[in-house]
C-alpha cells in the first residue's frame, strides 16, 4: 500500500498543486472509514462491552485517579492493548515511571493511536485515542524522556495488558 502511494505520488508531482485538492480528501475519508471498520457501536454497544469506569473513560473521555491503576506500577514485558477493541497500543519497552499516578509512555506502538487538541482545562492539551475504536486514552505532553521526549499519560483502565 504504501509503496503503491509513493509511487502514485512521484508521477503525480508535477501535477501535484492541482491533484492533490483531488486526491487528498478522498485519502484521508478512505482510511478514516477502513481504520473504524466493524467498531462505530452504538452507546448501548459500548456500555454491554465495557464496565462503566472504562466506558466513562474511554468512551466519554473521563480519567481515573490517579495511582488508582494497577497497571501504573506494571513493570513486566509485555504489550498495553486499547481495553475497547484490544488493539496494541505500547510496549512495555516504552513505559517509565512519570511519577504522575497513570501508566506512562515515551512512544506507541506505530499508527495505533490518533491524537486531537482538547480545551477541557481551558489550557489547549494534546488527548489521542485508540486508532481503531477510538477509544479515549489520555493525553501525551512534550515533557517525556529522551529519545522522544513525549510523555503518554494513558488511563490503566483504557488499557488491557498482555504478557510477554
Ligand atoms: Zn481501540
Amino acid at each position: 500500500m504504501n509503496q503503491f502511494l509513493s509511487r502514485r505520488n512521484f508521477i503525480l508531482i508535477p501535477t501535484m498543486s492541482i491533484l492533490k485538492f483531488i486526491f487528498m480528501p478522498m485519502q484521508v475519508l478512505a482510511s478514516s472509514l477502513s481504520s473504524r471498520d466493524g467498531w462505530n457501536l452504538s452507546k448501548e454497544e459500548w456500555k454491554k462491552r465495557l464496565s462503566p469506569e472504562s466506558y466513562y473513560i474511554l468512551r466519554e473521555e473521563g480519567t481515573e485517579r490517579a495511582f488508582s491503576s494497577q497497571l501504573n506500577n506494571e513493570k513486566r514485558k509485555g504489550i498495553f492493548h486499547c481495553a475497547g477493541c484490544d488493539l496494541p497500543l505500547f510496549s512495555s519497552d516504552h513505559k517509565y515511571d512519570s511519577g504522575t499516578g497513570w501508566p506512562s509512555f515515551w512512544d506507541s506502538i506505530k499508527g495505533s493511536i490518533e491524537t486531537k487538541v482538547d480545551f477541557k482545562l481551558i489550557v489547549p492539551r494534546t488527548e489521542y485515542h485508540c486508532s481503531r475504536c477510538g477509544g479515549h486514552q489520555g493525553h501525551v505532553f512534550n515533557d517525556g524522556p529522551l529519545p522522544t521526549g513525549k510523555r503518554y499519560c494513558n488511563n490503566g483502565l483504557a488499557l488491557r495488558f498482555v504478557l510477554d
